[in-house]
C-alpha cells in the first residue's frame, strides 16, 4: 500500500482486495503442503528426479506459481502490490532445486545451501502475509466507491494531524466539501450516474492536491479535505482554483453521455490552543454559509 495520505488511483475495488485475500490465504496454505512434501523427499527420500521441483521453471510449475503466473500478477499489479514476492518466490525454488541435485550428487546436505532456503521459504510467507495484512487495512480504511479514506480513518488521521499541530506549531486546514443539488444528478440521470460523478470527483481532487493533503468520505456526498500546514488563506487559494475547475469540467455519466456540477466548501484553519473537533464543526458550519448564501462558492470560519 501506498504510505501517502491519499489511497492509491483503483476506484471501487474492496470486493477484489476481499478475494485477493482469500486467494492469497490459499496460495500460503498450498505452499505449506509443498515445503511438507519437498522436505520429506529431502530428508527421508531419494531426490525425485523428475519432479517439477528438479525443472527449471519450477517456480511456475507450484501451486502458488500455477495462481500467480495464470492471474495472480496481473491482480497484484492492479494493486501496485506485485512487490519482490515474485523474485524471493522464485529463488527460493532456485534454492530447493539445487538442494535437491546436490542431494542426488552429494548424499549430504549443504548445510549453507539448506539455511538459504529456509531464509527464503520464511521471507516468502512473511511477504505474503505482508501483502494480506495491508489489503486488509485497506478495505478497512478506504471508501469502497470513491476511493477516499472513510469517516473512520479520518478521525485517526485528524488525530494525528492535530498532534502533529500541538508538538511542531504551524496551521492545519480543513475543508468540507459538498456538492451542490446533487439529487438532481440521481434524480435526472441515475443513481449509477450519481456514483460515476463522486468517484470522478474525487479523482478530480486527489489529483489537484498534494501527496500529503488527504480527503476523506465524511458522508454521502460530503467529503473533508485535509491539508496540513496550510494556512487559511493557503487553503482558500487552492479551493478557489478546485472550485473553478470542478465548474468547468464534464463528468462521464455513461452511455456517451455527461453532465456539470458546482461544489460548495466551508473552509476552518486549526491552530495552537483550538481543538480538532472545533474546527471540524467549524468547517461544516462554513459549509453551511457556502450554501446559505447561493452555493457554488467557499466560505470562512470567521472570515
Ligand atoms: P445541496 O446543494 O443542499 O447540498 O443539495 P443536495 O441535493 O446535494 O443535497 P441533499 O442532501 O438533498 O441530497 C444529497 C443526495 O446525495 C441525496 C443522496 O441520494 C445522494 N447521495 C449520497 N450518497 C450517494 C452515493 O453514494 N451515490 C449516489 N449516487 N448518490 C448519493
Ligand atoms: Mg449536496
Ligand atoms: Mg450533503
Amino acid at each position: 500500500m501506498q504510505n501517502g495520505p491519499n489511497p492509491p488511483s483503483f476506484i471501487g475495488n474492496n470486493q477484489n482486495l476481499l478475494l485477493l485475500i482469500e486467494q492469497l490465504d490459499l496460495a500460503l496454505s498450498l505452499h505449506i503442503g509443498w515445503l511438507k512434501v519437498f522436505h520429506l523427499n529431502l530428508v527421508c527420500g531419494k531426490a525425485p528426479d523428475g519432479t517439477s521441483d528438479v525443472a527449471v521453471n519450477a517456480h511456475e510449475c507450484c501451486a502458488f506459481g500455477k495462481w500467480f503466473y495464470h492471474e495472480g500478477r496481473a491482480a497484484l499489479d492492479a494493486f501496485e502490490a506485485t512487490g519482490s514476492i515474485e523474485r524471493v518466490h522464485k529463488e527460493m525454488h532456485d534454492a530447493a532445486r539445487d538442494l535437491l541435485r546436490g542431494k542426488r550428487d552429494e548424499a549430504a546436505l549443504c548445510g549453507e545451501g539448506y539455511a538459504r532456503f529456509i531464509d527464503l521459504a520464511i521471507s516468502f510467507k512473511d511477504q505474503v502475509r505482508a501483502l494480506q495484512n495491508d489489503f486488509i487495512k485497506r478495505v478497512c480504511t478506504v471508501d469502497q466507491l470513491t476511493g477516499a479514506w472513510n469517516r473512520h480513518e479520518m478521525y485517526h488521521r485528524l488525530a494525528q494531524e492535530a498532534e502533529r499541530t500541538r508538538r511542531k506549531g504551524g496551521s492545519c486546514t480543513l475543508v468540507m466539501m459538498d456538492i451542490d443539488y446533487f439529487k438532481r444528478v440521481n434524480d435526472d440521470f441515475g443513481h449509477d450516474a450519481g456514483d460515476r460523478v463522486l468517484q470522478q470527483l474525487i479523482q478530480h481532487c486527489v489529483e489537484r492536491l498534494r501527496t500529503y493533503d488527504a480527503v476523506f468520505r465524511y458522508g454521502g456526498e460530503e467529503f473533508l479535505l485535509c491539508l496540513p500546514g496550510s494556512t487559511t488563506t493557503e487553503a482558500a487559494g487552492l479551493v478557489g482554483r478546485l472550485q473553478e475547475s470542478i465548474r468547468g469540467r464534464a463528468f462521464d455519466i455513461g452511455d456517451g453521455r455527461s453532465t456539470h456540477i458546482t461544489v460548495s466548501f466551508g473552509i476552518a484553519t486549526l491552530a495552537k490552543g483550538k481543538e480538532m473537533e472545533d474546527t471540524l464543526l467549524e468547517a461544516d458550519h462554513a459549509l453551511l454559509c457556502a450554501k446559505a448564501e447561493g452555493r457554488d462558492r467557499y466560505c470562512i470560519w470567521g472570515g
